[in-house]
């Protein structure tokens, strides 16, 4: 019951269908509670109030201290039946949660998300290190923090504990911070951090973690408390998917474009691995719903995928990264440029970055204050494939921060 599969449910049982829900945990899932909301309250307050006690109020409140009554009704509400525990799929259409056999008619969705992914250093375990549920359920402002691995959510909560005054070192294996994204962005980031006194270490391999006396230590830093932010994982074993025929020791559940991931069984969300993000989660829900319910559907497309890292700046990104699209083979054009006008006036770091071929945009990357709402346009011509041309022709208001992407579609259409 995490985005996916609270929209999944909550809309069919509205429709009328006898809908069982199984959570183990929260009804609502990771986003609510211990991802996307808490993170995004604790880093707006982080760029406001700068007041951790109204921080943790504020998280408390948005998340009702970990309490899902609120959900939990409005599923019920709407005729839902909610069974606590976790479940086990243990047969076609069966579903068995502690000594209860739930057995569907129509089907199984299965919307089970993800969990931290604490890779196996030496001497890691049974050290109390925190996950994202730690970071966000915490009370206490920590002096110093490391954090193991500069993805988004590390780097997202590293700079909010910064902003606190928390001393931050961020350590990553790979040779630069959201190594998923482009390379540029993840330079802009480090330069950012850098000056605001983040400890970057970027290229480190972790051989293993030491705790004594309240302190963890690894890759020659020290801290008070340890974040792992390694990435998540599926675990499909704890799910018994063998049961309908699936491997349970792939990385997610492989589905077909309408969420299909054997007779009678979709999946959808962080559990298929198509992107372990919440509007993607809901985007796939919406698929099975009209699937079940027998309403026209549109099969789920990837080319046109947005992300946001809602660090300061923000950074959006849509499509293939300028790598991924070659990797596809693709003729790829690419066009960087600074934030223009508006990023003189509010001396904001940032950029853009548009990756084409065949003369559409197919990637985009923007680095700005306002990233993840500049990035709207830029999916939108990702996703209806809009001719460069015509990005051309479109008339940019002035002074903006979306305006930067008119320069770089310039330089793309001038280039031939
Ligand atoms: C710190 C952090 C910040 C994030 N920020 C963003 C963001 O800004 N934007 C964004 O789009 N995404 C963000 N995400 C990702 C987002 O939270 C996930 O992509 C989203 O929650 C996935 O939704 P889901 O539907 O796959 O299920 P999940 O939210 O993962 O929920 C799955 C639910 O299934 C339950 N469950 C699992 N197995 C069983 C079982 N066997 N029996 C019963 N119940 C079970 C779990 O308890 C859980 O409640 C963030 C994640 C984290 C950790």
């Amino acid at each position: 019951m995490g985005p996916g599969g609270e929209d999944v449910a909550g809309r069919l049982a509205e429709a009328g269908l006898r809908v069982a829900a199984v959570e183990s945990n929260l009804v609502g899932g990771e986003c609510p509670y211990w991802g996307c909301i808490p993170s995004k309250i604790m880093i707006h307050e982080a760029e406001t109030s700068r007041e951790w006690p109204a921080l943790v109020r504020r998280v408390r409140e948005a998340t009702d201290s970990w309490d899902d009554k609120v959900a939990a009704d409005r599923f019920t509400g709407k005729g839902g039946h909610l069974v606590r525990g976790h479940g086990r799929v243990t047969g076609p259409g069966e579903v068995t949660v502690g000594d209860q056999v739930l057995r569907a008619a129509r089907g199984i969705v299965i919307a089970t998300g993800s969990q931290a992914a604490v890779p196996p250093i030496e001497g890691l375990a049974g050290t109390p290190y925190w996950t994202n549920h730690e970071a966000i359920e915490n009370a206490e402002l920590p002096e110093s923090i490391i954090v193991l691995g500069g993805g988004a959510i590390g780097v997202e909560l590293a700079q909010m504990f910064r902003a606190f005054g928390v001393a931050v070192t961020v350590v990553e294996a790979a040779d630069r911070l959201i190594a998923l994204e482009e390379p540029e962005a993840g330079a802009l980031l480090e330069k950012v951090f850098t000056g605001r006194g983040i400890d970057v270490r970027t290229s480190a391999k972790v051989a293993r973690v030491d705790y004594a006396d309240g302190r963890f230590s690894l890759a020659g830093a020290e801290a008070e408390r340890l974040l792992v932010a390694t990435g998540r994982r599926v675990d499909l074993k704890a799910l018994g998917v063998g049961a309908i025929g699936l491997d349970e020791s792939a990385r997610a559940i492989p589905v077909d474009a309408r969420m299909r991931a054997a007779e009678g069984v979709w999946a959808i969300g962080d559990a298929v691995g198509k992107g372990a993000f919440t509007h993607m989660s809901m985007y796939q829900a919406n698929i099975v719903v009209k699937e079940i319910l027998g309403e026209p559907v549109h099969e789920a497309e990837y080319h046109a995928v947005p992300r946001v890292t809602f660090t300061d700046p923000e950074v959006g990104a849509v499509g293939p990264t300028e790598a991924q699209a070659r990797e596809r083979g693709l003729d790829v054009r690419i066009a960087v440029g600074d934030l223009g006008t508006r990023g003189y006036i509010a001396q904001a770091e940032g950029l853009v970055k548009l990756v084409a071929a065949d003369g559409v945009l197919v990637g985009a990357t923007v680095a700005a204050p306002p990233g993840g709402e500049v990035l709207g346009l830029l999916t939108l011509a990702v996703h209806a494939r809009v001719p460069l041309t015509r990005l051309d022709e479109m008339i940019y208001a002035y002074p903006t921060f979306h305006r930067a992407v008119s320069a770089a579609v310039k330089e793309l259409t001038a280039a031939g």
